[in-house]
């Protein structure tokens, strides 16, 4: 199944110059919705994974699917202020200013092997930083898993050293 026919591409949004992939049709397609899980589950290979984690919010869509089916636990990161427990907090650049993610304190024992999951991998600045807060927290990254990777962007290169996988690439 042709995934790619799944997502909209949605000019301008959220701002002048952003074409936004919209993954909502193939979440809306349940044949899609399975095809995609299931192509996430074979990523897995049933290799051991004690979290996922996945970032907010279009990351909480598969995320908590892939930790059920694979019999691991789930874990989000947020926005700061979101998370009402205690945090770690990592700092990563955006194209003007910085922004920082927050995962609570407990959510990664030390060796927990991790996956990393969001929807799409753009310029991999938001990987990036969940990687460095995973590893910050004493978790291994086993691989990341994306929906989406815009290639041109080249995301990729700043998680050099980890396995990185999508199922649709532009
Ligand atoms: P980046 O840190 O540049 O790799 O951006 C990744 C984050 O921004 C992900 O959480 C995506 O949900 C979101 N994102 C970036 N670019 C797009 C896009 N063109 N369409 C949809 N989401 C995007």
């Amino acid at each position: 199944m042709e995934l790619q026919k799944y997502i909209r591409d949605v000019q301008d949004f959220p701002k002048p110059g952003i074409g936004f992939k919209d993954i909502t049709p193939l979440l809306l397609n349940n044949e899609a919705l399975t095809t995609a899980l299931d192509a996430f589950i074979k990523l897995v290979d049933g290799q051991k994974i004690d979290k996922v984690v996945s970032m907010e919010s279009r990351g909480f869509f598969f995320g908590p699917m892939i930790a059920k089916e694979i019999g691991a636990g789930f874990v989000p990161v947020r926005k700061p202020g979101k998370l009402p427990y205690e945090t770690i907090k990592q700092e990563y650049a955006l194209e003007y200013g910085t922004d920082v993610l927050e995962m609570h304190i407990d959510a990664i024992q030390q060796g927990d092997r991790v996956l990393i999951h969001d929807d799409v991998l753009a310029t991999g600045g938001t990987a990036e930083a969940v990687v460095k807060m995973v590893e910050k927290a004493g978790g291994i990254v086993v691989q990341l898993d994306f929906l989406i990777d815009l290639t041109f962007l080249d995301g990729k290169k700043k998680l050099e050293g980890h396995t990185v996988n999508a199922l649709i690439e532009y």
